[in-house]
């Protein structure tokens, strides 16, 4: 599957490099829909060949769905500042990420939960955060690492490859390329899709499996530099956060699927010159208006 997703994708590289951007447009339309059909598609920014066996739409209407019930769940806060803040630096992400995230109607929620050092994003760009998080975000550039962060899963699909996974296990490997991707939101229970979420975890205990949260952090990196966010402040934030959770029993990364705090540090200093250089290059430069 991924050797077939590979090929496609280079396929479609090695065209554009010689077409005008038209052809382009049109090389990627029809790769995009034969991806589709065959159930890869291409991770933003790290290139990566993912299999998505489940529909994008399927997974939207689920996670919105999923969205309303949080807010039911979580009284809405009244802290405006808080607020005016993630509204402000999320539009500003999602201009970023609108190439990226498809079929977007963006969301920007902060839930009062003081408790909940926390945050997460859902396809559709639904975007939460409790107010917890402030304790560990202590300016914009930090508030928009965490952002960018939980907008690189929904961006990379990490929850749709998260179902696409769990789907092929219960098919026993009867699952072929292309079946899935067409079957509709019955298909998907909400409560599959708020699992594959680990809604009751987050940036604080990770959601994901250690690649998909290197994978996020490595995405959240560069889409925060592009938005005009200085990335130097992202590691800071993990420092915030390990210092934060401190005492509680944190198991050590050999032992857990979640990458340690050192080794999400070491991999945002590996990738750091890259990401200063989309920085200084001021970011914004080809963003593109959001219609609604
Ligand atoms: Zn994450």
């Amino acid at each position: 599957m991924h050797a077939a997703c590979l090929f496609l994708w280079a396929g479609c590289n090695g065209t554009h490099r010689m077409s005008p951007a038209t052809a382009r447009l049109v090389c990627f339309s029809l790769f995009g829909a034969l991806l589709a059909a065959s159930g890869c598609y291409k991770v933003p920014v790290t290139g990566r060949a993912a299999v998505n066996m489940v529909s994008d739409e399927a997974v939207i209407q689920k996670s919105e769905e999923a969205f309303a019930d949080m807010k039911k769940k979580y009284p809405v806060t009244r802290n405006r500042a808080y607020q005016d803040r993630v509204q402000r630096i999320g539009e500003r992400l999602a201009k970023v990420a609108f190439w990226d995230v498809a079929a977007a109607n963006w969301e920007f929620v902060v839930f009062e939960a003081p408790d909940q050092i926390n945050a997460f994003a859902m396809a559709g760009g639904k975007v939460g955060v409790f107010t917890g998080l402030f304790k560990i975000v202590h300016n914009d550039d930090q508030l928009a690492s965490v952002l960018a962060h939980e907008i690189a899963h929904v961006a990379a699909k990490h929850v749709n490859e998260r179902l696409s996974q769990a789907m092929a296990i219960q098919g026993g490997g009867l699952i072929v390329s292309g079946v899935m991707s067409t079957t509709g939101a019955g298909a998907l229970t909400s409560n599959a899709v708020l699992e594959a979420y680990g809604l009751s975890t987050g940036i604080g205990a990770t959601g994901f499996d250690r690649k998909k949260e290197k994978e996020a952090d490595h995405i959240g990196l560069i889409y925060m530099a592009r938005a005009g966010y200085n990335p130097e402040e992202a590691p800071k934030v993990i420092e915030n956060l390990e210092q934060a959770n401190a005492g509680r029993a944190t198991p050590p990364a050999f032992l857990s699927t979640h990458p340690s705090y050192p080794e999400r540090i070491l991999q945002m200093i590996d990738l750091m010159p890259k990401a200063l250089e989309v920085y200084r290059q001021g970011g914004q430069k080809q963003v593109p208006q959001l219609v609604k």
